[in-house]
């Protein structure tokens, strides 16, 4: 699905640029973390100062296309960048990576009209998308269960439903639905659209935010009632919504693993500073074998979902996308930050569990992991039948 081209000199600028990305996180972004934890307008304001900071930097939008002002083309070489992003809870918008997925989206399956009226407007930054699939009556694991409605006639779409728990519901321009296009006699697979609908079209209405643990994420439900768009808003064709959901999960769930471990590192990094600060030599932290085994223990988290990632991110270059790898990249990347921003919260005692770190916020993520882009159970689920299949009729998995 991503356009490609020559590795050594991309490889070496993504070095470069990942580079560029940790002076920016280090220096920009984590001096400013508690002002951006604050819900309300102060904290929208310096997020989209920040966000022009990136953009004046050449930062911005690294993972975009390459006809669209993207500069990294291969999955594999965006990780090292994606890892530097995600060390802050705050750089999804900031770096504009939470549309690079949408971006491409929209370029390989969008209409001509998609691309000018969604795409151009979003990787300018004068858009922002977001992605409308779970429902409130249904699990979201069960895509077959979606009863969002979307009918064409005489050249519309006509839209009817609810959506809950979407990310950017309180800024996005745009959402991609999917949507029911044919009826409950037709196979699941034929049978769901991404239809794109502007937030400001009549019958469109936010119901409300949603907070996690706390504090907004941005997550919020959404109604559509009688909402009319034109018919090239259809992403690909009609009835292919299934196909186009496992492509979009594909490539989602490994940036967001790119991050996560990034995010893994933060909480390590903050782990080894307190052992070896003052208060945690005077404990004789760095003596206690205890202590050493968090260590010990992260670091081996971290470093095997990096490797899954790459292994299952290079899959997908290659257009071989393995989502047995891709799925065990996903739940090894979010075990990798739960096991971090726990040990780490547990070093830092009462100060952990506070908000006078950046842990507690780092954790509220680490446990929504769990559950975004499919929950640990569905996964390992999926994944261990297919293991399984492999082995019929005498057959073998190949690691190769
Ligand atoms: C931070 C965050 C951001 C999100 N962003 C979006 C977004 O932008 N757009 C969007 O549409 N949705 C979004 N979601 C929703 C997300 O996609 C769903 O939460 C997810 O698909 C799971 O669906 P559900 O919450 O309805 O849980 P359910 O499907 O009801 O599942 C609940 C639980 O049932 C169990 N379970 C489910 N399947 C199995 C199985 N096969 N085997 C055993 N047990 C199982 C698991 O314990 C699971 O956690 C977001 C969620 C979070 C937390």
């Amino acid at each position: 699905m991503l356009e490609t081209h020559g590795k050594s000199a991309h490889t070496e600028l993504a070095g470069s640029l990942a580079s560029e990305v940790k002076k920016f996180v280090d220096e920009i972004i984590i001096p400013n973390e508690p002002q951006l934890a604050q819900d309300g307008d102060s904290s929208s304001a310096l997020q989209a100062e920040l966000t022009e900071k990136a953009r004046s930097a050449g930062l911005w939008g690294l993972f975009y296309p390459l006809s669209h002002g993207g500069k990294i083309a291969s999955l594999e070489d965006y990780l090292i960048v994606a890892e530097q992003e995600g060390r802050t809870e705050f750089s999804q918008a900031i770096f504009g990576s939470h549309s690079a997925l949408d971006a491409h989206m929209l370029l390989k399956f969008g209409s001509d009209e998609v691309r000018k009226n969604f795409l151009e407007p979003m990787v300018k930054g004068k858009a922002i998308a977001s992605y409308g699939m779970t429902e409130p009556e249904h699990g979201g694991s069960f895509p077959s269960l979606i009863t969002t409605s979307a009918q064409l006639a005489n050249g519309n779409w006509t839209i009817n439903g609810r959506k809950w728990f979407v990310c950017n519901t309180d800024r996005a321009t745009f959402v991609t639905v999917l949507a029911r296009t044919a009826g409950e006699n037709v196979a699941i697979h034929k049978a769901l659209s991404m239809i794109i609908v502007p937030t400001n079209a009549e019958g469109f209405k936010v119901e409300r935010q949603i907070s996690m643990m706390g504090r907004s994420l941005g997550q919020g439900e959404m109604s559509f009632t009688n909402v009319q768009v034109p018919e090239h808003n259809i992403l690909s064709c009609s009835g292919s919504g299934i196909a186009l959901m496992g492509q979009r999960l594909n490539i989602g769930r490994l940036l967001r693993s790119m991050n996560w471990v990034g995010l893994a590192q933060r909480c390590f990094d903050l782990m080894g500073a307190r052992i070896n600060s003052e208060r945690g030599l005077s404990a004789r932290l760095p003596d206690k074998q205890l202590v050493r085994q968090h260590m010990v223990n992260t670091y081996q988290a971290i470093t095997s979902a990096r490797e899954l990632i790459r292994v299952a991110a290079r899959g997908v270059d290659a257009q071989r996308a393995n989502d047995v790898e891709i799925n065990v990249a996903k739940m090894a990347a979010s075990q990798a930050l739960c096991m971090a921003s726990d040990a780490a919260m547990q070093l830092y005692g009462a100060e952990g569990i506070s908000d006078l770190t950046p842990l507690s916020g780092i954790y509220r993520i680490a446990r929504t992991t769990r559950i975004l882009d499919g929950s640990d159970e569905s996964l390992t689920s999926s994944v261990g039948r297919k293991l399984i299949d492999c082995y019929k009729d005498g057959g073998v998995y190949h690691f190769d």
